[in-house]
């Protein structure tokens, strides 16, 4: 355990309080988590500030802060990267950012003419510094997922890693290419386990748009009989908290704790 002191009105309108804490996680909005250790903040996938577009944890708490802030985009879609991201250095110094590749490749126009520095990887790349060690795993949509290293903590955050079962008649060849899918997604869930037997916070998605319960929870279950996970937070449930309840069972029966119920901007002190 550490002690820091917060200054974040988000989490304490009384800013001479010392809280106790190892780690903090936001849910900010979908697949869009900050990760808060004692020297520095990590923010995943983000898409929109937990209040709206220019309001919220990030804007109002983050970006006032001075330690280092890494900024993970996992891949390109609307959903998980915005060129947003890069006005955070007229708020914050010392902001790091680390992107996908399939970033630079599918939205490098957008790209042109920033001064900010940016790291591109792809996967079993790596990046190292004085505060994070950094794997890039794969993904079974496009771009990474990301396994990180920092203060004595693993955080892994998915991405649009899943075993994405669809069964919409409109697409062609729908067995095969859900039988490809499950074998993508064990290939990659036997890397990370080569990296990471033990994760302590894992951000995993849950997708109600995969429609039944079996098919929502497949692969967040797979994950969790792959990779010891000690904290799960639940991502890209499209807002519908209530499709998270079988999560409970799930996580009990693997002694996971689970981030629940997750309100935008709710923080998780663990
Ligand atoms: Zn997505």
């Amino acid at each position: 355990m550490i002690e820091i002191y917060c200054f974040c009105p988000w989490i304490d309108s009384d800013t001479s309080q010392t809280h106790t804490f190892a780690m903090e996680i936001v849910y900010v909005y979908h697949s869009g988590i900050a990760v808060r250790l004692s020297r520095c903040d990590l923010l995943f996938d983000y898409w929109e500030d937990s209040v709206d577009a220019n309001h919220g944890f990030v804007h109002d708490c983050l970006l006032n802060e001075s330690r280092p802030l890494y900024v993970f985009s996992s891949h390109f879609h609307a959903d998980h990267f915005t060129t947003d991201i890069f006005s955070f250095t007229d708020r914050r110094e010392n902001v790091r950012y680390l992107l996908s590749k399939d970033i630079k490749k599918r939205r490098g126009n957008r790209l042109k003419g920033l001064s900010c520095p940016l790291i591109f990887l792809k996967k079993a790349e790596r990046y190292e510094d004085e505060f994070i060690s950094v794997l890039a795993c794969g993904s079974t949509d496009s771009g990474i997922s990301f396994l990180i290293r920092a203060e004595g903590k693993t955080i892994f955050h998915a991405g649009d890693l899943n075993n994405w079962q669809w069964h919409f008649e409109e697409l062609s060849d729908l067995e095969r290419r859900n039988s490809q899918m499950a074998k993508n997604f064990e290939s990659e869930l036997l890397f990370i386990k080569e990296h990471a037997a033990t994760v302590d916070v894992a951000a995993f998605p849950v997708d109600p748009r995969l429609g039944t319960e079996e098919d929502i929870f497949r692969g967040p279950r797979q994950f969790l009989d792959s990779v010891q996970v000690r904290t799960l937070c639940p991502i890209h449930f499209c807002s519908r908290t209530e499709i998270l309840e079988p999560l409970k069972s799930l996580c009990q029966t693997k002694e996971c704790r689970l981030l629940l119920p997750l309100a935008r901007g709710q923080i998780f002190t663990l």
